[in-house]
């Protein structure tokens, strides 16, 4: 079996290797399965986004590879970060949230703008990641992880990317940015998403 991630993120390929190399499949991006698409995400939810994506992308490969076919999955992903006291936001928006060129840096000093005067039990936050799986024969697999945490007071930590730096972790007394990858694989939302995902492949290979 092949299976080809629908992402162009090196960071995100690695963690993926790391955690779907244990299945007997060959692990592929989509530049390497010789795909390019830019898939309106038009859903409404983290899982929907996903399922476009992970549908879509098995279709150009049929369409490419139709010998293909029953040796083919595709699995895409889709996540962001809930603030509960801005009632979800940013959400399924989270790459284009306050502009998608604006640098995170600012975003994040903006989030913080907005929670000023916010008690510790009010900055509830989650980072969610769903991912969908498209299988041979129309089969589908669908897995979601979550983070549980809080919105820090300021900006820490160099690890990471995106709302990492403001994303408080009570019980490390860090940000997600200021524990190591391997910690934050451990217990991030994509690696729980991706890990539910290995299993559920595992017993469908
Ligand atoms: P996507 O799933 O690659 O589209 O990511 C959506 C957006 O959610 C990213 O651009 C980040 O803003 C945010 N995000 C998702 N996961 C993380 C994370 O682990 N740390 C920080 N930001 C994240």
């Amino acid at each position: 079996m092949r299976i080809v991630f629908a992402t162009g993120n090196k960071d995100k390929m690695k963690e993926i290797r790391d955690i779907l190399g244990g299945l007997n499949a060959q692990i592929l991006s989509m530049k390497e399965a010789g795909v390019e698409a830019d898939v309106e995400e038009n859903g409404s939810t983290f899982s929907e986004n996903a399922r476009i994506k992970a549908d879509a992308i098995y279709e150009l490969l049929r369409d490419k590879e139709p010998s293909a076919e029953d040796e083919t999955i595709v699995l895409a992903d889709d996540s962001g970060l809930e603030i509960d006291f801005l009632g979800g936001e940013p959400g399924i928006y989270s790459a284009r949230y306050l502009g998608k060129d604006t640098p995170y840096t600012e975003k994040n000093s903006i989030i913080l703008e907005r929670l000023k005067g916010v008690k510790d039990e009010d900055r509830t936050a989650r980072f969610v990641c769903a991912i969908a799986a498209a299988l041979p024969g129309g089969k589908k697999l669908d897995t979601r992880g979550t983070m549980e945490g809080r919105i820090g007071y300021e900006i820490a930590g160099e690890n990471g990317f995106g709302y990492d730096p403001i994303f408080f972790l009570p019980e490390y007394g860090k940000t997600s940015a200021e524990i190591s990858p391997d910690e934050k694989n451990a217990i991030s939302h994509r690696g729980k998403a991706l890990r539910a995902m290995a299993e559920l492949l595992r017993d469908n290979l």
